[in-house]
């Protein structure tokens, strides 16, 4: 049985936003810093295991444009592809609250001066998140749509650990309930599934603490190899193999399973965007394959969001209304 969230076996994203803005929305990735505090070294810290020079940039070249140009560009890239009409500026590379509050403002006014322009989202890190920087959240959220994709990646300190994450499962914790307390942001988070020492109960209690949290989103990533970064060493070195599709797909499987219907799903898989710097997986590569391959694997075991969820475990009055009504309640934090 499907829920219906556009056909899919999970709430999407698109589900997500339609509800919001009452449109389509795309996101334009842009990049306006190069640094973070594991690059920086501070305390001691190192680069992400999975992180390469480009910081997940989704174009490398923007690094070296005015965001301006940034903004134009891809909005006029993704407009010729999909007719679309309505976006939003995704600061994505890097951690984008490790630089001055006044620069954080001044691209936000860059971003909010396009007519076509709904709001924006940027990625950052638990340990990256002044007063300041919540308040500036909260004053543009008051005009405008604000998102907030935080990398949590693992709750468990073991994984984040290998990952060389440099914050614990315990700061995700108190920076995700420190933004929900100080802002209305809609608010989302990064896991990263495939680390060593990963199991399917590590998966169930992962999707049960979500089921806990004031957050809207989840999006998900495997664990993959690319050139230049500390896991293609310990790759060659014959210290991490890669998760494998099916169990990828199984693990998925069981998140939704036990994830609450109230949250949407950005994606599902990790994809290269720069097929010339994966290592490994090589069904990494394959974008739509991947994609496909994990809703086949949904449907063909009649698998869906919230399935093994019951009235006994429900820990929040939202699902609780759902789990009665049978149908998608709204966010916490609608913008
Ligand atoms: S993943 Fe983020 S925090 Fe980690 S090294 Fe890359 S940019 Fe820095």
């Amino acid at each position: 049985m499907e829920k219906g969230w556009l056909g899919l076996p999970y709430h999407t994203i698109s589900d997500h936003y339609n509800k919001l803005f009452g449109e389509k929305v795309y996101k334009i990735p842009v990049s306006v810093v190069d640094d973070c505090p594991n690059r920086r070294g501070l305390k001691g810290m190192q680069t992400c295991v999975f992180c390469d020079v480009w910081g997940s940039a989704a174009n490398k070249d923007s690094l070296t444009m005015e965001l301006r140009t940034q903004i134009e560009t891809y909005k006029e890239k993704i407009s010729k592809r999909y007719s679309s009409k309505a976006f939003l500026v995704y600061f994505q590379a890097y951690t984008n609250t490790f630089t001055k509050v006044s620069a954080l403002r001044h691209n936000f006014d860059i971003a909010l001066s396009y007519p076509w322009v709904k709001g924006f989202t940027l990625g950052t890190r638990p340990d990256c998140l002044s007063k300041s920087v919540l308040d500036l959240w909260q004053e543009y959220h008051e005009r405008s749509f604000v998102a907030v994709e935080l990398g949590v990646q693992s709750f468990f300190n073991d994984q984040l650990e290998f990952m060389r994450r440099g914050h614990s499962a315990e700061a995700s914790l108190e920076a995700i309930h420190k933004i929900a307390s100080s802002t209305k942001v809609d608010l989302g988070i990064h896991l990263i599934f495939g680390n060593p020492g990963e199991t399917d109960e590590t998966i169930v209690k992962t999707a049960e603490i979500v089921n806990t949290l004031p957050i809207t989103n989840v999006k998900l990533h495997n664990l993959h190899v690319l050139k230049q970064t500390p896991l293609e060493e310990m790759y060659h070195r014959g210290e991490f193999t890669p998760i494998d599709r099916e169990t990828y797909a199984h693990r998925v499987e069981l998140f939704l399973q036990h994830l609450s219907p109230r949250f949407a799903l950005h994606r599902l898989a990790a994809y290269s965007s720069r097929w010339d710097e994966l290592i490994a997986p090589e069904w990494t590569k394959d974008k739509m394959g991947t994609h496909q391959y994990i809703i086949d694997y949904l449907r063909a075991r009649k698998s869906y969001q919230s399935q093994l969820l019951s009235l006994d475990c429900a820990s929040d009055r939202l699902l609780q209304e759902f789990l009665q009504k049978k149908s998608v309640p709204t966010p916490l934090h609608p913008a």
